[in-house]
């Protein structure tokens, strides 16, 4: 499809997917090769060996063929046997989402829940720990992208792990985007994707498994084989010379490739540097505008999302609606319990650049003054700005 001028937007700051690099694009359009080409064979290998580096991981990622929500859906369908007992952490809808797929597969299941603007506290996890030593798999998810917050996983995953519990970690919307790896967090399971903070369009999921995950997944009978849900299915198809189990998706992984080496040549500290600064230009932005943040605190707020409390009186849709019909700017709104409460300007790949915190500022400004809730654009971009020219 063409660029349409009538129905294009000019930028999309969404929380993911989002907007993919050219570069990305690009190399989606490479040549379709067979899949049992020993080209593709060797290109998959190294595609693999590529994302190790990436995800740090001291043994091989495996990659699903769907987006996320497989990845996560199969890590809870793999791991989760009747015989465990589940403590799902849930600050927000995607941790809230967790636990029902992991009650598919055990009754006990055990939750932490706080509002759906705050953190999940490292201590609370280790009372409830010591209070039931049966917990044997714990989930959190890592930025729980529908609040624009993020959970401390490392403190987590030390408590976890002097208790012997598993871990299991959705980082879909932080990993690429900040400092965050599978062995840092001693996450088991660590499920990520390509469509957030990499820059590259929604079709695969990423997942670190730890030695004693697949040890787990092998001594469940229940764990999907043969199947579209399956983890284990995947263990060698890395490996030039084993078969895959079905047809990978060969141009979904030739932007993968392409966007991590982006991620690669750019440096991950750079990348990180730059969502960060775009977030906190932000924040400013929103703050001298007189507007809310969602998260709690400004420690929790992520730097690949950032969550504005929709003022008083205000149709969050219509805002979002005058957005893009004014000014060509598409933000995401809540999901579930937070739909309707916040706006949500997306700092991810692409779009985690410091100059897209003027252009959110304006347009948000711009929409709420134009829905007769006065707020100074000017304000907000002196005080991005000046976050902006602080780092340079
Ligand atoms: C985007 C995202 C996923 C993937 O799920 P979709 O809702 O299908 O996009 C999973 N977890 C988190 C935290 C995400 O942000």
């Amino acid at each position: 499809m063409r660029y349409s001028p009538d129905t294009d937007p000019v930028i999309t700051l969404t929380s993911g997917p989002v907007n993919a690099y050219p570069d990305v694009l690009r190399a989606l359009g490479r040549t379709v090769l067979y899949d049992y080409d020993p080209a593709f064979q060797l290109h998959y290998e190294r595609v693999i060996d590529k994302l190790q580096t990436v995800m740090r991981l001291s043994n091989r990622p495996v990659v699903l063929h769907g987006e996320p929500v497989l990845g996560l859906e199969a890590a809870a369908a793999s791991l989760i046997t009747a015989g465990d007992t589940v403590l799902n952490l849930a600050s927000g809808v995607y941790g809230k989402g967790f636990g029902y797929w992991a009650a598919r597969y055990t009754p006990n299941l055990d939750e932490i829940e706080v509002p759906y603007n705050q953190a999940i506290d490292p201590e609370a996890v280790a009372a409830r720990l010591r209070a039931r030593p049966e917990i044997s798999v714990v989930s959190v998810c890592h930025h729980d992208t529908p609040s624009g917050t993020i959970n401390p996983i490392e403190a987590i995953g030390a408590v976890v792990a002097a208790h012997g519990a598993y871990l299991i970690v959705d980082a879909v919307s932080s990993f690429g985007g900040m400092d965050t790896h599978p062995e840092a967090c001693r996450a088991d399971i660590y499920v990520t994707g390509p469509n957030k903070c990499l820059g590259a369009p929604p079709a695969l999921t990423m997942l670190g498994v730890s030695p004693r995950a697949w040890a787990k997944m092998k001594a469940n009978p229940a764990a999907p084989r043969a199947s579209m849900l399956s983890i284990l299915d995947w263990e060698n198809a890395w490996s030039r010379t084993e078969p895959f189990p079905f047809t990978p998706s060969v141009a979904e992984v030739n932007g993968l490739d392409m966007a991590l080496d982006l991620y690669l040549g750019e440096g991950p500290e750079r990348v990180w540097a730059r969502h960060a600064l775009t977030a906190a230009a932000t924040r400013a932005g929103v703050r001298a505008m007189g507007l809310e943040l969602w998260a709690a605190t400004e420690a929790i707020a992520s730097p690949t999302t950032t969550a504005v409390r929709t003022p008083e009186g205000i149709d969050e849709a219509a805002l979002r609606a005058a957005a893009r019909a004014r000014y060509g700017v598409v933000f995401s709104s809540g999901r579930g319990e937070t739909l309707g409460k916040l706006t949500r300007i997306g700092h991810m790949g692409p779009t985690a650049q410091p100059i897209y915190a003027v252009a959110a500022l304006t347009a948000l400004g711009g929409a709420l003054n134009g829905l007769g809730h006065p707020a100074s654009v000017g304000n907000a971009i002196e005080a991005a700005l000046s976050v902006i020219d602080a780092a340079a």
